[in-house]
């Protein structure tokens, strides 16, 4: 298997990820709850039209739409049978999306968490786990994605079963987890901790990093918080496009395209070579983020007062004992 990502990490700097599909898909007229893998099959019309758009917004890496392609999570819409044929139809339409505007972007299978608690907080055991994350990986694989893409996670053992099961199915993979809670992931894991569990693997992944989160500050402080351990596989940044806030009964992001601008502009001074967004994020967020990240030159590292002042306040003081703080909110 080539590893097309691995390649153009070779030639170039940086690359541009996409980024909402979720939101996005919201506003195609997803009803909330409705679960957007199933519109590869019904709606696959409105699929290319996201996928097109991303393309067209110029993205050298985008996600197919099967974040939540798996056995586990389509049970609870009742496909849980169609969970593979609805991650190849994914990746499919991406090759779709590619041919018809004879692109080169790399089609990256999305693969998000399974939605249970692993052993031995929750009941789904390791081996369940991978055989949940195998399926969808092969049928991204058949679909023909160049590269599996885990996202949001917050279990390290989690994070482990997708990573096995990619590379059951041979394919080149990328990770990324999700420090939403003050700097942390849900489950207590750290960006530091991260690093050194991609760094002790046997198959790397070709890029590794941070998904969604808290907004943008909270993810260049993220990705900060990575680059300090120095880590030879390139980071990658997908942060979302502020924070979610309720507007005439729809959801809206604060993120304007132009803090998205700065956000592109901090991750990649910040260390990261991956630069996309996540929930919140639309094409026109993607086209100046891009536009901003060709017309300045790499800078050197943020401080955390330049992120401040540019992205807004962040969730969290780096170096702070949040744990502490967390607990003993908990309790009270
Ligand atoms: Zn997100």
């Amino acid at each position: 298997m080539t590893d097309r990502l691995q390649k153009l990490l070779d030639n170039r700097d940086w690359l541009l990820a996409d980024g909402a599909t979720g939101t996005n898909l919201f506003n195609m007229g997803l009803a909330s709850g409705d679960a957007p893998e199933l519109w590869n099959r019904d709606k696959p019309e409105k699929i290319l039209v996201l996928y097109d758009a991303f393309l067209k917004a110029g993205v050298d890496i985008f996600l197919t739409n099967s974040f939540g392609c798996n056995r586990s999570r389509l049970n609870l819409h009742g496909a849980a049978e169609i969970c593979f044929e609805l991650a190849e139809r994914s990746a499919s339409l991406a090759r779709e999306a590619v041919d018809k505007r004879t692109s080169q972007a790399i089609i990256a299978g999305s693969m998000g968490p399974t939605g249970e608690i692993m052993e031995p907080l929750g009941t789904l055991t390791f081996t369940r786990a991978v055989e949940y994350f195998h399926e969808q990986a092969e049928g991204l694989k058949s679909g023909g994605a160049d590269v599996l893409w885990i996202e949001t996670i917050s279990d390290k053992n989690e994070f482990l079963a997708a990573q096995e099961a990619c590379n059951l199915a041979n394919m080149p993979w990328c990770g990324t987890m999700s420090f939403d809670t003050v700097g942390y992931t849900m489950m207590g894991f750290t960006p530091k901790n991260l690093v050194e569990l991609v760094s002790d693997l046997q198959i790397k992944p070709t890029g590794f990093g941070a998904n969604c989160g808290a907004g943008a500050s909270d993810m260049v402080l993220t990705i900060l918080a990575i680059s300090e351990h120095k880590p030879e596989i390139p980071i990658i940044a997908k942060g979302n496009a502020g924070i979610p806030c309720i507007k005439e009964g729809s959801i809206h992001y604060s993120g304007s395209p132009e803090i998205m601008a700065n956000y592109a502009e901090l991750a990649r001074s910040a260390g990261a070579r991956i630069i996309g967004g996540c929930c919140g994020t639309t094409p026109v967020h993607l086209e100046r983020m891009k536009d901003r990240l060709e017309k300045k030159t790499n800078g050197s590292k943020p401080t955390h007062d330049e992120v401040r002042e540019l992205l807004g306040e962040p969730s969290f003081q780096p170096g702070e004992k949040k744990r502490v703080k967390r607990i003993s909110r908990r309790r009270k």
